[in-house]
């Protein structure tokens, strides 16, 4: 049996991973999962609960009975639902009841997948690994004219502020902290525009699967 073609895409919020992991995706025929929603759905069963995400007994149980359907939910974004997400992401039990659907998604027919340990912990053995990264005051316009552009009132200070906390929460853990893996290469998009980033992941994934 073919090793699965796994393409692993880690970096930290509004880097433009999101973007050029779908993107890559649909130009390598392969399917496409945004790890973080998993953390942002359970985070949110929490929240609907009346609980605490950063309580491990409620989110564990929250991540085990997470559902497909869960991931489709319309308010999976925005501060609220960022913060939940961190603090359950936080929970080495939580991650453990992730893990295997997402090796599970993978394993048959290879896969896209963003995140922040896709590389370190989920497929170490990946043959494509980027680490996307971009300036704290990038990532942070750039999430700021999202959250503004759906009409959310919130200010590019309380967005960078934000952004911060939970890259300084996603990078100190200590389970599966955010860090590139050993062997992958670093995309800085800071000065690149969306194509410019793509063109520039395509040439380095096609190399690694080749
Ligand atoms: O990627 P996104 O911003 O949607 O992720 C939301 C949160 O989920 C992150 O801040 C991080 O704490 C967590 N996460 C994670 N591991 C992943 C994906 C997301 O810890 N593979």
């Amino acid at each position: 049996m073919s090793t699965p073609q796994i393409v692993a895409i880690d970096g930290p919020a509004a880097s433009g991973k999101g973007t050029l992991a779908r993107r890559l995706a649909a130009a390598l025929d392969l399917p496409y999962l945004d790890t973080g929603l998993l953390y942002r759905a359970t985070g949110r069963l929490v929240l609907d609960a009346g609980g605490n995400p950063a309580d491990p007994a409620q989110a564990e149980a929250a991540a085990r009975r997470l559902k497909p359907e869960n991931l489709d939910r319309a308010d999976l974004r925005g501060p609220e639902a960022d913060m939940a997400a961190s603090q359950v992401a936080s929970i080495p039990a939580v991650r453990a009841a992730l893990l295997d659907f997402q090796r599970g998604f993978g394993a048959a027919h290879g896969a896209v997948l963003d995140g922040r340990d896709i590389g370190t912990v989920i497929f170490p053995a990946a043959p494509a690994k980027l680490f996307v990264t971009a300036s704290l005051d990038e990532r942070a316009r750039r999430r700021f004219l999202e959250v503004t552009s759906k009409g959310l009132d919130e200010t590019l200070e309380d967005v960078r502020r934000e952004m911060a906390e939970r890259d300084e929460a996603d990078r100190n853990r200590a389970a599966a902290p955010l860090r590139p893996a050993d062997d992958a290469v670093v995309l800085d998009t800071t000065t690149l525009d969306p194509d410019a980033a793509f063109c520039r992941a395509m040439e380095i994934v096609r190399e690694r699967l080749a």
